[in-house]
């Protein structure tokens, strides 16, 4: 094989080609390296073996000749190759790592969904229930309020963020 060829080398893994080792490569697991200082702040603290960037997110490949290196999430998901992407993408430490985000932002949704509903609550306690709803028991009818309080218990992160979404439109001044 003519390494020096650059006929030689279209169609070759990308990886290969930057001499990270032979193909097939595969993803062994995914780390997280970030340097926190006193101040609270904090930088990524690896570099991705491919392209040189910083990378927080270390995913680690084996190559067929047995060579270990790091790249980041970006180079996966760029280099052109579905095996390595998929199993990336199904490795319990990036389900883990998604599902992280996920619970963050939901936390940062909840949290916002409670305020702007504060200020609402008696707005909404005067308003009637959309589907005129009664309460079972007392047969008094139920408000916008409860309407609200009932949908936001079962629907889960993306209702919510669809709820906060929807409060946010109504609170910004009419155009
Ligand atoms: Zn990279």
């Amino acid at each position: 094989m003519n390494k020096t060829d650059n006929a030689s080398e279209v169609g070759k893994h990308k990886f290969e080609v930057a001499g990270l080792g032979l193909a097939p490569f595969r993803f062994v697991g995914m780390s997280e390296n970030y340097i926190t200082y006193p101040d609270g702040t904090g930088k990524a603290g690896g570099t991705c073996d491919y392209c040189g960037n910083g990378i927080r997110f270390e995913c680690v490949v084996l190559s067929r000749d047995g060579k270990r290196f790091k790249v980041g999430s970006d180079c996966i998901a760029k280099v052109g190759d579905e095996g390595i992407l998929r199993a990336y993408k199904n490795s319990p430490e990036v389900r883990a790592h998604k599902r992280k985000l996920a619970a963050a932002k939901d936390a940062k949704v909840s949290a916002e969904l409670v305020a702007l509903l504060a200020a609402k609550e008696a707005e909404y306690r005067a308003l009637p229930h959309p589907y005129g709803f009664i309460n079972r028991e007392t047969g008094a009818p139920l408000s916008k309020w409860d309407y609200v309080q009932f949908s936001l218990k079962g629907c889960g992160a993306s209702g919510r963020a669809a709820w906060l979404k929807t409060l946010k439109r109504q609170a910004a001044p009419a155009a």
